[in-house]
């Protein structure tokens, strides 16, 4: 006999969680299923562990900066890899035991451990236990990709997930994936010591931004010893002594680059392949996302899917606020979409990529007259005040509406600073309710308000 909920959420990733205490609150029971750690990738293999990384090898940067800030470590600055690791695990393993303890000791919450399959639209099998009812929530996040290369098999490759447990400090580390994932542990794998590749097969790294923020980044990299090979697709892997040998068709450069250790980061694909979809219906679509609308509704009514496997939002922000929309929905008469959020990230390197709306190569496409602003951090004084003088800030608007359309804030701080213009573009205010804004002396964002009073059209 199946055991009967009012709802069943799969996965404890950055949705799951909260919206199960919210189901079991209003009176549902609910069923919640986890098949690896508590808290899913952000908590144990992304953005906690990752940021927590990025942190010790900033502080390992700066203590051999000693010269410039007048002072001296009394000799070379050793990085202990075990010790560094260790307060990743101490921050993330807390994160992750936290939900796990939420969870389980939530009323109205029963928490299965296990591998969750649908085996009909409203059911699901765990371990064998059968699980029936009217809701069911998918919040099963992604994994990255390996993709199927010759020798792939025969080599240690690591992901994320892999290079997150390692505690010692690879000779020299090969990544593959000149993006987002792979970029942070280069920066940060060079810092602890390592010598550093970065393989990327486009003709730029981070190839979604504007040609200058890939263009200033690459030559920060390159600045800090991290070679980075553009134009050059993996093609094979084999092992070699000691470590691996990846093979790349390069515009320029040897083809062989031999390594201790290789770090794929070629993108993310759903966990949906082994679910259970096609027993329930549920339709996906060619890379294996769950075809959502709007609300995070499914094809199929009584399923939801939230999060990355959702394939609407790659990022842990994302992945909440669909836990929002869900919620505010079922719960609080509240409509919220997917589309009311606007686009924003950060690149977590040194200094780091904020990011939000719409780029240069968008802002062009979209056929507006465009305005735009911008301010190199050699001209703002408190970077110059702190020598962080890498990076730019730049901001578009649209010079009909006079409402922003995007911003990128590269520079010191930039992950927290763009959240003023993020601000205000979700009240649909204009720009000028900064450029007329007086803020605090000496700060980077004191410079946003004098960056949108020389506004200059878009060249073409
Ligand atoms: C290295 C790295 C760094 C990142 N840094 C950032 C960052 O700085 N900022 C940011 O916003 N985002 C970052 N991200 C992305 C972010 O981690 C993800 O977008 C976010 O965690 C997605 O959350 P989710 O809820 O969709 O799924 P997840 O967090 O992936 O959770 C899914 C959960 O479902 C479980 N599960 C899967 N299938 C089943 C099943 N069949 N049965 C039972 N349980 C199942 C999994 O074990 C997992 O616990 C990073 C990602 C990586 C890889």
């Amino acid at each position: 006999m199946p055991t009967r909920y009012d709802s069943i959420v799969i996965g404890t990733g950055q949705a799951g969680p909260s919206l199960a205490a919210r189901l079991a609150k209003a009176g549902r029971t609910t069923a919640v299923v986890e098949r690896g750690r508590f808290g899913g990738t952000c908590v144990n293999t992304g953005c906690i562990p990752t940021k927590t990384l990025v942190a010790s090898a900033r502080a390992i940067h700066m203590a051999r900066r000693g010269d410039e800030f007048g002072f001296t470590t009394g000799g070379p600055v050793h990085v202990d890899m075990a010790r560094v690791k260790a307060r990743m695990h101490a921050i993330a393993g807390q994160s992750s035991t936290g939900v796990e303890r939420w969870m389980k000791q939530t009323p109205g919450v029963t928490v299965y451990e296990g591998h969750a399959r649908l085996t009909g639209p409203r059911s699901v099998n765990v371990n064998g236990a059968e699980l029936e009812a009217g809701e069911i929530f998918l919040n099963v996040g992604a994994r990255a990709v390996v993709p199927d290369i010759p020798g792939a098999a025969a080599v240690p490759l690591l992901t994320n997930r892999g290079i997150i447990e390692l505690d010692t400090l690879p000779e020299h580390l090969i990544v593959v994936g000149g993006s987002y994932v792979g970029l942070e542990f280069a920066q940060m794998y060079r810092r602890f010591g390592s010598r550093v590749t970065v393989i990327e097969r486009g003709d730029r790294i981070i190839p979604r931004e504007d040609d200058d923020v890939s263009e200033t980044l690459l030559s920060i990299l390159q600045a800090e010893g991290i070679d980075v090979r553009l134009s050059a697709t993996c093609l094979a892997l084999a092992p070699a002594s000691p470590g691996v040998a990846v093979t790349a068709d390069c515009a320029q450069g040897p083809a062989v680059v031999e390594g201790s250790h290789v770090l794929m980061a070629v993108g993310r694909r759903p966990n949906t392949d082994d679910l259970g979809l096609e027993a329930a219906g549920v339709a996906t679509d060619a890379r294996g996302f769950v075809v959502v609308d709007d609300h995070c509704r499914t094809s199929v009514p009584g399923i939801w899917a939230l999060g990355e496997c959702n394939g609407r939002g790659a990022f842990t922000h994302t992945a909440y606020h669909d836990f929002e929309i869900v919620a505010g929905a079922l719960l609080d008469g509240d409509e919220r979409r997917i589309t009311d959020r606007i686009l924003c990230y950060a690149l977590y390197t040194d200094p780091p990529v904020g990011r939000v709306g719409m780029t240069i190569r968008e802002a062009r496409a979209s056929g507006r007259r465009v305005l735009v602003g911008y301010r190199p951090m050699t001209k703002v004084s408190r970077a110059r005040e702190m020598s962080e003088t890498q990076g730019f800030m730049r901001a578009l608007v649209d010079a009909d509406t006079k409402q922003l359309l995007g911003a990128v804030v590269f520079a010191v701080g930039g992950d927290e600073i763009l959240h003023s213009l993020l601000d205000v573009m979700y009240a649909n205010a204009p720009y000028t309710t900064i450029s007329r804004a007086v803020h605090v002396h000496p700060t980077i964002s004191e410079l946003i308000p004098t960056m949108l009073q020389d506004l200059k059209p878009l060249p073409a």
